[in-house]
């Protein structure tokens, strides 16, 4: 309040009239969103620009692309909530959070994310004290207390209500298309940079990172109040229309690839020593649709938002899913184990489903049974050498860096690669020789969730845009079939994800109301 009388009397005094700095609504969120974008991001322009170096050339385009994306996101998400009351509250909440997280990047190279807002919300003052220091006085003068009394004294203008909600949604929109355009421009540079920064472009990158953390806390309070989905009942009839004896089991891969799999022909190492001897496999030509596993999962295992676990659960078959990282809820009411009690030290890896199985299989009897075992770590990069134990380190010299675009040969990276697959070989090699080991009568599918890019048309990793193609190598999976029954696979040019599930339905005899027999490839 005294500071607030001393200011009042020194502008009467003086007589400046600092309203006179009149802006329109529009005016203020393009100028506000600009210029701190630029002043917040500029003092750490080295630590996101150095991700767009491909094989020591800056890539200029790439890298504005996603610098101008970021701009108009921030522009878009700013206009979204500031509003006649709110506007200037915003605009102060983002100058003290953008003001911290500079710091905070520049000092400690930190990744600003969710945990780190929910971290921040719930630090104590001796915490907060301990991460002071005199250095950030600058920070505190230049980013945060400068811009707010600025903020504090422009004047801003509201246009009646049609024009006022036009203008809006005008500069909401053309800053939506702006974004949208180029990211599908500059896909590939961008992805490439997310990837070999594990994010980190997007969690420095002011004020992107804390609208991004704000949203997904506010999202997951709300989820917290709704009712949860799996107390939904399904509606959805299931029943068995006969009785047979067969143990389906699916194993869900991660970022396999047919063309690197030497039993779709790959020929530069044998990446399939132990299924090779198998010589009753069927090699299918699966397709992916998505490259991202989020989206990809539930092509495999659910249908019209009825997860195939659940469907069979509901028939009355025994079902159950053992999984290596997360099937993302894709089992719905029959739940997920998670593997545990690891060997290898404890860290656990694509192998330790099989006990799980294993454990299963002792308790069977007669009847169907439907097990899934998703492969999770499988062959996602970009630190390909962590997701086989080290004794599956055999191609070499392999690439050991995260950076592998600049950092690798197409050599080492293809031998990282594919020391996945010959770790996939064994365990899947493994899963068979159990399963006939076992003497149950089974069914035996292994599709992997998409493939990979190793360098095709510069792309790395997996992942498009949605509603483009997936490009050939993330297209074509692996889709291997063994039983131990009579069994006939109906010829196709393609095997798409979804017609497992459908097979699936098929061959444990499930009647249902999302059954559809004509994508069934399996007959018994
Ligand atoms: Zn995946």
């Amino acid at each position: 309040m005294k500071d607030n009388a001393i200011c009042m009397f020194l502008m009467k005094k003086y007589r400046i009239n600092i309203l006179k700095f009149k802006v329109s609504h529009t005016s203020f969120c393009i100028l506000y969103s600009t210029i701190s974008y630029i002043v917040y991001n500029f003092i750490n322009f080295d630590k996101i620009s150095k991700w767009f170096y491909i094989k020591s050339e800056f890539d200029y385009i790439g890298l504005s692309a996603f610098y101008l994306i970021g701009l108009c996101l921030s522009i878009a998400v700013f206009i979204l909530f500031a509003h006649r009351w709110t506007i200037k509250p915003l605009a102060i909440l983002l100058t003290i959070l953008s003001g911290i997280s500079t710091y905070f990047i520049a000092k400690y190279d930190v990744a600003i994310d969710t945990s780190m807002i929910v971290n921040a919300l719930n630090t104590d003052t001796t915490e907060v004290r301990g991460l002071l220091s005199i250095q950030m006085v600058p920070y505190l003068i230049f980013l945060i207390i400068l811009p707010i009394i600025v903020i504090y004294f422009v004047g801003i203008t509201f246009s009646g209500k049609v024009k006022y909600l036009l203008g809006s949604i005008t500069l909401f929109a053309s800053a939506m298309v702006l974004a949208l355009g180029l990211l599908y421009a500059q896909f590939n540079p961008i992805h490439r940079a997310g990837n070999m920064s594990k994010k980190y472009i997007i969690h420095q990158l002011i004020p992107v990172n804390h609208m991004r953390s704000i949203i997904s806390i506010i999202q997951s309070r709300i989820k917290t109040y709704l009712p949860k989905d799996d107390i939904k009942e399904i509606e959805v009839s299931a029943h068995t229309t006969t009785r047979d004896n067969l143990v389906v089991v699916l194993a869900v891969g991660e970022s396999a690839r047919q063309k690197n799999f030497s039993l779709y022909g790959y020929a530069k190492q044998n990446t399939n020593p132990i299924l090779s001897k198998d010589k009753n496999l069927h090699m299918l030509n699966g397709v992916a649709k998505y490259g991202s596993t989020l989206y990809a999962l539930p092509e495999i295992l659910t249908k019209e938002e009825v997860p195939l676990a659940t469907i069979t659960a509901k028939a009355g078959i025994n079902t159950a899913c053992y999984s290596h990282f997360s099937l993302y809820d894709n089992c719905g009411t029959v739940g997920e184990t998670r593997v545990s009690n690891c060997g290898h030290g404890g860290r656990c890896y694509d192998e330790d489903v099989i006990p799980l199985l294993n454990d299963n299989l002792k308790s069977y009897t007669s009847g169907y049974k439907f097990i899934v075992l998703h492969l999770g770590g499988g062959s996602h990069g970009p630190n390909y050498q962590k997701r086989y134990p080290p004794e599956f380190q055999r191609f070499h010299p392999m690439c050991l860096d995260a950076d592998v675009v600049n950092k690798c040969t197409i050599d080492e990276l293809y031998n990282s690669y594919d020391n996945t697959i010959l770790y996939t070989d064994y365990v899947l090699g493994n899963i068979i020789n159990e399963l006939d080991n076992s003497g149950v009568p089974y069914v035996f599918i292994y599709i992997s969730d998409h493939g990979e890019s190793l360098m095709e048309n510069d792309r790395v990793f997996h992942g498009m845009p949605p509603g483009i193609p997936l490009p050939p190598e993330q297209r074509h999976v692996p889709l291997i079939v063994k039983s131990s029954i009579p069994l006939s696979i109906l010829k196709r040019q393609e095997y798409r994800q979804p017609d497992v599930y459908d097979s699936i339905l098929d061959l444990l005899s499930v009647e249902s109301n999302i059954t559809d027999k004509e994508g069934s490839f399996l007959k018994k």
